[in-house]
């Protein structure tokens, strides 16, 4: 119980003396943003800024990803995971901020820049020779999560969840809907899986007026347009979330000829890994099915994206139980579910654990734009808030 008394006793006060430093931190990374698995900077920052706090690490991993590790000095114990993503996005900035991105083309839209100064911040709180705890803390500094496969998975792949294992997981992300000093949580599925299609459907082209001499590649594609939507509605449990849709479709450039190939893309997002394959499934056969029996032929590249994110139940209270005694509970509201992709996702379901929201908005200041938006910005009078509740799920967890 040491370690539940210190979550309660001092860590907001610990993370707000460091306010500047946080600031400061995510400013220097916000002004050098770099794009998926090319954070050559980036890494080498946190470097230097681990190395500073005397915390030891290992760089390198997926390219430019960083793990640390802090043992605590209480003795052996769990391993807990706290996560981090350090890639910006090929967005030219609007923001009218001192700390604009000097990379033309390039920016932390995501908030990731604050995610990672969290991150060092956090790290510099466990590394605190007065703070003790059993068992392990990993930080793991991601390259790459705006872009599939990302890095993630690598870092996995790599053996950031073993030696220790690792037996939960944590992260948080940026949330300008809330107000800075407030968090968000949801249990379950909170991200949905992200798939991407393409059809491409081959009939014979020729006269606008021969269509008897042709397989018309267009008149095929306008079925099976319709008919994917039959996958939805007619054959995926009505109770279960699942959406489908076609995004481009192209075919010809003339009025008067029928063109013999068409594709069309598209997008499915599910919650259910079984919904998942058997949307797949179905599109597949549906798609190849009705091409041919229509005389044409249809092939289909379907990609697996990231999986649905889904947090832990009692790791998702966890974390609420943290965030309570750190805010109270008019600051922490239930979690929005969202469609977008999060690579974080791959992380839990390795270790049971959560990701959550930190607020990042500040309607006053006008910091209110969403994620991706090049006017994108973070109150980071919230960064203090997201050093103190990630150092305080990690203790709260080793302590449980
Ligand atoms: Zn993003
Ligand atoms: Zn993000």
């Amino acid at each position: 119980m040491a370690a539940r008394a210190a979550v309660e006793f001092d860590l907001l006060a610990t993370a707000s003396a460091m306010a500047d430093v946080l600031t400061a931190d995510r400013r220097h990374i916000h002004m050098h943003p770099e794009l998926g698995f090319e954070e050559r900077e980036t890494s080498a920052f946190i470097q230097r800024r681990l190395s500073d706090a005397g915390v030891t690490f290992e760089a390198g991993i997926a390219g430019t990803g960083v793990l640390a590790t802090i043992a605590g000095s209480g003795g052996a114990g769990k391993t807990v995971l706290l996560r981090a993503d350090i890639d910006a996005l090929p967005i030219d900035e609007q923001a009218d901020v001192p700390y604009r991105s000097q990379n033309p083309g390039v920016m932390h839209a995501c908030g990731h820049d604050a995610h990672t100064a969290i991150l060092l911040g956090t790290a510099r709180v466990l590394a605190a020779d007065r703070l003790r705890f059993a068992g392990t803390v990993k930080l793991a500094f991601q390259p790459c999560e705006e872009r599939f496969p990302g890095g993630a998975i690598k870092m996995i792949e790599a053996g950031v969840m073993d030696n220790p294992t690792v037996d939960a997981a944590f992260g948080l992300h940026c949330t300008p809907q809330l107000e800075a000093g407030s968090f968000g949580f949801r249990v379950g599925p909170a991200s949905a899986a992200s798939d991407r299609f393409t059809i491409s459907v081959i009939g014979r082209g020729g006269h606008a007026a021969r269509p008897n001499s042709c397989v018309d590649a267009v008149v095929v594609a306008a079925h099976l347009v319709v008919l994917l939507q039959t996958i939805i509605s007619r054959e995926t449990p009505p109770i279960q979330p699942a959406v489908l849709t076609v995004g481009a479709i192209h075919a010809g450039d003339a009025h008067n000829v029928i063109p013999g190939e068409a594709t069309i893309r598209g997008t499915v997002r599910t919650y259910d890994t079984g919904l998942r394959e058997q949307i797949a499934d179905r599109l597949r056969e549906l798609v190849t099915g009705a091409a041919r029996a229509m005389r044409a032929e249809a092939k289909v590249d379907y990609v697996f994206g990231y999986p649905s994110l889904v947090n832990d139940g009692p790791m998702t209270d966890l974390a609420r139980s943290v965030a309570l005694d750190l805010v109270g509970a008019e600051a922490v509201f239930v979690a929005e579910q969202a469609l977008g992709g999060e690579d974080m996702a791959y992380f839990l379901r390795r270790a049971p654990g959560c990701f959550f929201r930190l607020g990042t908005g500040n309607r006053a200041r006008g910091i209110t734009y969403g994620n991706h938006h090049p006017r994108f910005d973070v109150e980071e009078a919230a960064l203090p808030f997201g050093v103190a509740a990630m150092a305080g799920v990690a203790l709260r967890f080793l302590g449980s």
